[in-house]
């Protein structure tokens, strides 16, 4: 044989190799494309592993048996695949449908530094209009909605009761975040820094939110503002305010969470009984709102002053979202701000 009939034969033998590589991998190709086009009817090994997995231990799919794995498997698994286990809605819960605004609104929203205020301007209603003789406004500027009002008359009535006195005047309500982005400015050309520990960032301070006030005292007949700090008889209403609903929303020890420095001057409302809960855990709002996750529809709920309160991340509905709230009894939702329901439960 010569050297060219040789490498002719070698030629058509590597020819053939191709030829049948080609083949092989044209019919790998079409049938992962059947795989593709009919799965129910060629995806054996996927359905055999969910159904071994499901199965108990003694109901072994047989190993070899292609023929008998789809229909030991076809009557449960595609079902199984196709939907999301429906949650759990423990005894006595319905289901409710909220807006998407449901979630950054109401008295436990967390507005600071990094979470803005995400909600529609609240309503408001003239603080001179509304309150009572136990003390003073500084005009019919200073706005607030109706229920911190409220809070704000009982507590000061009780202050003025114990102590006499009634100058401590309501110098800072709801703000809108033009007003802010003024204040924050001044701040600024004051201090000289590239940000305030001082004044909120315009759009980032919980005076938007309507539930928060500054106090001031009344000036002395010199004419003399006097700064509110908290003090002396002053005391009672920062140590007492939350029976009333409101926290002191800037303590001094919490200014690494909060970035804000002491504001002895500063309440926000948030409701009774998580007032109550935040002032004698000694927290923040940052912490509190944290606090609350540990607390979960499904687990232990948080337990205060006849009330019980647990944590809901809202499930995504075609038109908004829905929580679990109870059948029966009083209750409260209010939105953290950071993704999260707050339910709150008369016991
Ligand atoms: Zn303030």
């Amino acid at each position: 044989m010569s050297r060219y009939r040789r490498r002719l034969r070698w030629n058509r033998i590597f020819a053939a190799v191709l030829v049948a590589v080609f083949a092989g991998t044209a019919v790998f190709l079409i049938h992962d494309s059947l795989n593709t086009l009919f799965p129910s009817a060629t995806e054996e090994p996927s359905a055999l592993k969910s159904t071994a997995s499901s199965l108990p231990a003694e109901e072994t799919v047989p190993e070899s048996s292609e023929a008998a794995a789809p229909e030991a498997s076809s009557a449960e698994s595609p079902a199984e695949e196709a939907s999301v286990p429906e949650p759990a809605l423990p005894d006595g819960f319905r289901w409710l449908s909220i807006p998407e605004s449901a979630l950054c609104t109401s008295d436990l929203i967390l507005v600071n530094n990094s979470v803005p205020f995400q909600g529609e301007n609240p309503e408001t209603a003239v603080v001179l209009e509304n309150k009572t003789s136990s003390y003073k406004v500084k005009d019919s500027t200073v706005v607030l909605q109706t229920k911190a009002i409220e809070a704000l008359n009982r507590m000061l009535d009780d202050f003025y009761a114990r102590s006499g006195l009634e100058d401590v005047m309501v110098i800072s309500g709801w703000r809108d975040p033009e007003k802010q982005e003024t204040l924050y400015g001044e701040d600024l050309l004051e201090t000289g820094k590239t940000d305030s520990t001082l004044v909120a960032k315009p759009g980032y301070s919980e005076h938007h939110t309507g539930l928060a006030l500054d106090f001031g005292l009344l000036p002395k007949s010199d004419g003399f503002g006097r700064s509110y700090d908290g003090e002396g008889e002053y005391a009672w209403i920062n140590e007492n305010c939350g029976d009333y609903g409101f926290i002191l929303r800037y303590p001094a020890d919490k200014m690494e969470i909060t970035g804000i420095e002491y504001e002895p001057w500063h309440f926000r409302y948030v409701g009774v009984p998580h007032s109550r809960l935040i002032m004698e855990k000694g927290l923040c709002l940052e912490e509190y709102v944290e606090l609350l996750r540990d607390y979960p529809l499904d687990g232990e709920h948080l337990s205060g002053g006849g009330y019980t309160i647990c944590w809901q991340q809202p499930e995504k509905t075609a038109d908004g979202y829905r929580i679990a709230v109870p059948e029966e009894g009083d209750y409260t939702i209010s939105g953290d701000n950071t993704g999260g329901i707050i339910l709150t439960m008369k016991e």
